[in-house]
């Protein structure tokens, strides 16, 4: 297959390309603009990876991405903008990749002759959740400009469907990691500052709770998804493992050797989602489970993080 991974040179993309040149004999071609989340050296060792090619370009670029498409079978869209905190920041450069670069993304596909086009997406589109779990069908609910976005994208993706037959496929992750993950993210984050002695900021009582799975695990998934998914479903992607950002910091903690005098408690996030939980069980039936556990998946980030790995 010929695949066309935007977004490659981040932080899942950058595991998912890996994990296809890997696991099988795929052509994949990475587009990724290289904004300060991307980088050339999540792909080291695979740059000269006879079955691969990355380009440094725009997915908002229609030019550049028509002449990448018509070479594609499939197409998985990573291409984000992904902080939270930025986007509460300034919406706009998420609404012009998020929205506008999926439509670029879109319409090429169109006009060229897709097998499928697998967008990612993300459980904070769902909005918070109180009990239970999401399932696929569950209303868009998002309540900060990065989940907006993303959902505003969705219902791009879907509409494609809908309109025009475009073979589509959506996947909804819970919160990643793993390695190669920008250090403005909690894990790499919180692991760096702990082996610092500095302070470990957490927002609020710490009580919110994310849903983690290690990228390793999300990247099999993807790839089933891709392959054996139902042209035009959206499917969950979730390890059911829920912690509250205050047992994240500990468990980290603990991992490095930290102490909890480290821990800070500072204002909440505007808008925090207090908890995002998504049920899994349409992509389990595809045949996949997650492997990692959350402390060995932690043991990993410690070992790559702080150097002892590559
Ligand atoms: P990331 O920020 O690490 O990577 C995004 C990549 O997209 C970067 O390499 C960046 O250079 C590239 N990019 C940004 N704008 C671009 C543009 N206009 N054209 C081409 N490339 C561009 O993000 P990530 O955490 O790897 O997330 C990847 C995708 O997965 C995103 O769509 C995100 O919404 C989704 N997702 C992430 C998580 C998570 O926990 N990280 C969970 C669920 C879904």
């Amino acid at each position: 297959m010929d695949v066309l991974v935007t977004g490659g040179a981040g932080f899942i993309g950058s595991n998912f390309v890996r994990y296809l040149l890997d696991t099988g004999d795929d052509s994949v071609v990475t587009l990724d603009a290289l904004t300060y989340a991307g980088s050339r050296d999540n792909l080291a060792g695979y740059l000269g990876h006879p079955n691969h090619r990355l380009v440094e370009g725009d997915i908002r670029d229609r030019e550049l991405v028509d002449d990448l498409v018509a070479d594609a079978d499939v197409i998985v869209n990573f291409a984000a903008e992904s902080h939270v905190d930025r986007s509460i920041g300034g919406a706009e450069p998420f609404v012009s990749t998020n929205v506008q670069g999926t439509q670029t993304l879109l319409d090429a596909a169109l006009d060229a002759d897709i097998d499928r086009f697998l967008q990612i997406s993300t459980d904070e589109v769902y909005g918070e959740i109180h009990d239970g779990k999401f399932t696929e069908d569950d209303p868009l609910a998002p309540r900060n400009p990065y989940s907006a976005t993303k959902a505003g994208a969705d219902l791009l993706v879907q509409s494609y469907r809908e309109t025009h037959d475009l073979p589509t496929l959506i996947t909804r992750t819970c919160n990643n990691f793993g390695p190669r993950q920008h250090p403005e993210k909690l894990i790499p984050k919180f692991i760096q500052r702990a082996a610092n002695g500095e302070t470990l900021p957490v927002y609020g009582d710490g009580s919110n709770v994310r849903e983690w799975i290690y990228v390793e695990d999300n990247c099999a998934a993807l790839d089933v998804v891709l392959r054996e998914g139902d042209i035009g479903e959206v499917y969950n992607i979730g390890s059911g493992v829920e912690l509250s950002n205050l047992e994240t910091t500990e468990k980290i903690l603990e991992a490095v050797g930290g102490s909890e005098d480290q821990i800070e408690f500072v204002e909440d996030r505007a808008g925090h989602d207090q908890r995002y939980a998504i049920d899994a069980t349409k992509t389990k039936a595809l045949g996949w489970e997650p492997e990692w556990s959350f402390e060995d998946g932690l043991d990993a980030c410690v070992d790559y993080y702080l150097g002892d790995e590559e």
